[in-house]
């Protein structure tokens, strides 16, 4: 069960409410999303409960139940709690009030999520067509999820909308995709996928959907650099809880940080960027044609040249963490699908060849996280990017 922490519970919302205080609107705005957000994480409460944790009174809280009531958002539990000899209503956050759908769209397939408000898994699926600019594959696309939907037993009209995560960056406004070699293609529109798909359609950088994911999932971790090991290598920093986004870079392209100058060319059109050190496809290159399960066996059981290729990748992945730690010394997490492959033993090697070549000792030494979610974190990002919206906006 994956436990969402929304930006506004980790924020904290006071000083807004405070600056709302001056309009009856805005503070009854503020009061329904405070209500909405500690019931979302409380589950179950009484109207007491919600009233003595928020300092509101009872009316307020009251009245904001039966707003969500209406909703659909919050349902009278069967169970009731005595207290002081009455007995008081228990309300619970309807996990299944909105559906999101979450897309994630590679150059080679694409795979569909529905989950409920918490994150929760329902229903997956895979389109198993690689990627064409051209109308026949939107189309064929948009049919695709037009009937995931449908066969799902719920009600058109608690769809969020389909979230699509894909390898690009997203204009600001979310309406075009402005960079992605990766997909071969320069200027696909949100209506392209829009025109096809009878939901509401967002788009959104992949790497943004997963680090989105892992914000709000992992409350511990303030500051990161996240590095995805997926086909293609990305990188993402993770700034106060949230998705740092830059002017126009998204949130940074640490997959084109240069190794060296006279490298391989990388699709960016650079040299020797982090890409073609330290992306699976790169990997994949120096080990054909063994696939990833027959090279990380062979790794794993000792075979010097399959250890050669690994310990130089393993030695460019960490003089890439530090590179970033000369920036900001804050954590690093290591996601994507690569980590399916890999072992205790192989992040103990990592760490410790971070570790080895850092000069600044007296600074401690590195951890490397783990993503919980490795490979799914893309599609349930982009689904709960949707989530977030509701919880935001409440
Ligand atoms: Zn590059």
């Amino acid at each position: 069960m994956i436990i969402c922490y929304t930006k506004a519970m980790i924020t904290g919302i006071d000083s807004e409410t405070q600056s709302l205080a001056g309009s009856s609107v805005s503070l009854r705005h503020a009061n329904l999303r405070l209500v909405f957000n500690e019931i979302y994480k409380r589950r179950s409460a009484t109207t007491l409960e919600l009233a003595q944790t928020l300092n509101l009174s009872i009316p307020t809280v009251t009245s904001c139940l039966n707003r969500f009531i209406g909703n659909d958002f919050v349902h009278i539990s069967k169970d009731a709690v005595y207290t002081g000899g009455r007995k008081a209503k228990v309300y619970d956050f309807n996990a299944l009030g909105r559906i999101a759908i979450g897309v994630k769209l590679l150059k080679e397939s694409a795979e569909i999520v529905a989950t409920d408000l918490y994150g929760n898994v329902l229903e997956e699926s895979v389109f198993d067509r690689p990627f064409e600019d051209d109308e026949a594959y939107y189309a064929a696309f948009g049919r695709w999820v037009n009937s995931f939907i449908s066969a799902l037993p719920y009600e058109s009209d608690v769809i969020l909308g389909v979230c699509i995560a894909l390898q690009g960056l997203v204009s600001k406004d979310g309406e075009s995709i402005y960079y992605s070699a990766a997909l071969k293609s320069s200027g696909i529109r949100r209506m392209t996928f829009q025109r096809h798909i009878d939901a509401r359609v967002h788009v959104m950088h992949d790497l943004d959907a997963a680090a989105f994911f892992e914000a709000l999932t992992r409350p511990d971790m303030e500051n990161a650099f996240y590095l995805i090991l997926n086909k293609n290598f990305g990188g993402v920093t993770i700034f106060n809880h949230s998705v740092r986004e830059a002017l126009n870079t998204s949130s940074g392209t640490i997959e084109h940080m240069c190794l060296d100058p006279e490298g391989k060319e990388c699709y960016c059109g650079g040299k020797g960027c982090v890409e073609t050190f330290c992306s699976v496809d790169s990997l994949e290159e120096k080990i054909e044609p063994l696939s990833l399960t027959e090279f990380f066996s062979a790794v794993h059981s000792g075979d010097e040249e399959s250890m050669s290729i690994w310990m130089e990748y393993l030695g460019y992945l960490a003089l890439t963490i530090n590179n970033l730690r000369m920036i900001m010394n804050i954590d690093i997490l290591i996601g994507g699908l690569l980590l399916q492959f890999m072992n205790e033993r192989d992040l103990e090697i990592l760490e410790d060849m971070v570790n080895r070549t850092y000069p600044f000792k007296g600074i401690g030494p590195a951890v490397i996280k783990v993503s919980s979610h490795a490979d799914d974190a893309i599609k349930l990002g982009a689904a709960m990017s949707l989530i977030e919206k509701v919880l935001m906006d409440a």
